[in-house]
């Protein structure tokens, strides 16, 4: 069986560890940076990437999670997750390096704030109907290289994106009862498994 992590230093973690194990996989929650020996994919869960970044430091996540990715092993970043992952954060300020996997450039809170959440049906590549997207002080990527897959917009803004063994989205997949987001990414992280 395919093993999932979630990264669990913050951030919005049970909810994914509910949509993986519907998807048929094992669900572990990730707070040790051994823990990803024995993983085929993880999760970067929503939540606030200041805190994230800083934790992910002081925990000793950064190496290891990029050896994870060079290994060509699935990450999947969601909103706080998707800036993390990216390359180039417009105006970032913070002293702490970031992942910075993802040749995208994201933008921090592009929707608004807290109280300007929203529920979106988007088109996906990959899914056959709409999915209902949840945008929580939502970040969107404001440009991609060749490399890089656009699978969605939102009012002409990328909010989904693929690039090999990596995928972002800007919104909370986790937070509706339609369990293809993850299911997206548990055949990724299937297909990586059986490609090593
Ligand atoms: N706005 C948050 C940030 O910049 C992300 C919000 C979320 O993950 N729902 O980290």
């Amino acid at each position: 069986m395919v093993k999932i992590g979630v990264l669990a230093l913050q951030g919005a973690v049970s909810e994914h560890l509910h949509h993986i194990e519907k998807c048929g996989a094992e669900a572990v929650s990730v707070k040790k940076p051994e823990q990803l020996d024995d993983l085929d994919g993880l999760i970067l869960p929503g939540g606030e990437s200041t805190t994230i970044r800083k934790l992910m430091l002081k925990y000793g996540f950064l190496e290891p999670i990029r050896a994870f990715a060079k290994k060509g092993k699935a990450l999947f970043g969601t909103c706080a997750g998707m800036i993390i992952l990216a390359k180039d954060i417009e105006g970032d300020t913070e002293e702490e390096e970031s992942l910075g996997l993802m040749d995208v450039k994201v933008r921090r809170n592009s929707f608004g704030r807290q109280v300007d959440s929203f529920e979106a049906g988007l088109d996906i590549t990959g899914l056959d109907a709409p999915f209902p997207a949840i945008f929580i002080r939502a970040p969107h990527i404001l440009s991609v290289n060749d490399h890089v897959e656009v699978l969605s917009t939102c009012d002409d803004r990328i909010v989904a994106v693929r690039q090999g063994n990596l995928l972002a989205t800007s919104f909370h997949p986790e937070l509706t009862d339609d369990y293809r987001m993850i299911g997206l990414f548990v055949d990724m992280a299937r297909e990586a498994k059986v490609k090593a």
